[in-house]
């Protein structure tokens, strides 16, 4: 007996030499395929962490909270060592984490803070007040560009889902622009709707924000023009340009207003091409993705994970660890330094 439990030990240490040891295996926690850019940054992940040396799990929960909750909960049941997770709902997981960490599972906040708990390391994100002046800024831009005669401008405000921490940094930065043009009388929002609670858009919806537009045109802009909207994300600007086209703008005598976006997808860069949507933010998925990686190896082998920002995300229980990185924003005039000579896409995909 002892002699084949030898000979057993023996078997196991051998292929263990030969395989060298196990690789740790990071669980990648992505809110939904719907979008693009969720794709692209799993994809980037995928990549990148094999490429240092670690097995993967990648799950999308397709935008459904108790599906994203299962998914985690199924990849702490299965051990893994890293949860990387960019939620749907900031502020339902805290209990799953504290399971990861009783379990001794690192967890890192990608792309949107994880709120209400104290079980998150580090948070690898873009500087979300930045992309909201770089909105702001690519709209007011628009403007003088288009309108310049016939201020005051009309403006309506769309905000991104009031359940991701990210759309209040959108919107707080985008106002910190579009606030002092109002107080001064050049912005008009005729509907009135401003403020978070009014604009916010659940799920990042494309649906809901052109449904939205039609009910604030139809309100609103009977007898007036609609001159620009700030629209957080690419998908909803595609809805909002939908209804806007629905009513005759882009043609004849109806300008088209000024539409902003964010995640340079490609159905809004063809947009932009077209001449309808205005611009977009990109934010460089492949990035996102090296310091995350960059992190999490840190984390493993004892060292310090690179981190810029020690004051901006406190998610209710602590100040959360950054890395921001910086969002470009794009229009028709720098899409094709942006994006096809960074190699992030190829012409063919936009012509
Ligand atoms: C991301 C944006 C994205 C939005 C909708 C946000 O949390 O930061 O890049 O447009 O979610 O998916």
């Amino acid at each position: 007996m002892k002699f084949r439990s030898a000979a057993v030990t023996l078997a196991i240490s051998t292929s263990f030499m030969a395989f060298g040891a196990m690789a740790d295996t990071v669980g990648i926690s992505m809110p939904t395929k719907s979008s693009a850019r969720w794709i692209s940054d799993g994809n980037s992940m995928v990549e990148q962490f094999q490429a240092a040396g670690y097995d993967t799990d990648l799950q999308y929960a397709e935008d459904d909270i108790p599906n994203q909750l299962a998914q985690i909960e199924n990849m702490i049941t299965k051990g893994v060592d890293v949860l990387v997770i960019a939620a749907i709902d900031g502020t339902t997981l805290s209990n799953a984490l504290e399971n990861a960490a009783a379990a001794d599972i690192k967890i890192i906040a990608y792309d949107r803070l994880i709120r209400d708990s104290g079980d998150v390391s580090y948070y690898a994100t873009f500087d979300n007040f930045q992309v909201g002046v770089q909105q702001a800024t690519s709209l007011v831009d628009g403007l003088n560009e288009r309108f310049a005669d016939q201020k005051p401008w009309n403006v309506e405000l769309f905000g991104g889902s009031p359940d991701d921490n990210n759309a209040y940094f959108f919107y707080d930065g985008a106002m910190s622009v579009l606030q002092p043009l109002i107080d001064a009388g050049d912005i008009v929002i005729a509907s009135g709707q401003q403020g978070m609670d009014r604009v916010g858009t659940l799920r990042w919806d494309g649906a809901v924000a052109q449904a939205r537009m039609d009910n604030l045109l139809s309100a609103n802009y009977t007898d007036k023009q609609v001159h620009g909207v700030l629209s957080p994300y690419d998908g909803l600007s595609i809805g909002i340009l939908s209804s806007l086209k629905g009513v005759g703008y882009g043609s004849g005598d109806m300008p088209m207003p000024i539409v902003t976006g964010q995640d340079a997808e490609v159905p809004s860069v063809k947009s932009i091409l077209a001449g309808e949507q205005y611009s977009t933010v990109f934010k460089d998925t492949r990035e996102l993705a090296r310091v995350t990686v960059g992190m999490v190896d840190a984390m493993l082998k004892g060292g310090e994970p690179e981190i810029n920002d020690t004051e901006t995300y406190h998610n209710g229980v602590k100040v959360v660890p950054s890395y921001l990185l910086e969002p470009v924003s794009v229009d028709a005039s720098n899409w094709e330094s942006v994006l096809i000579e960074s190699g992030y896409y190829t012409r063919d995909q936009i012509e």
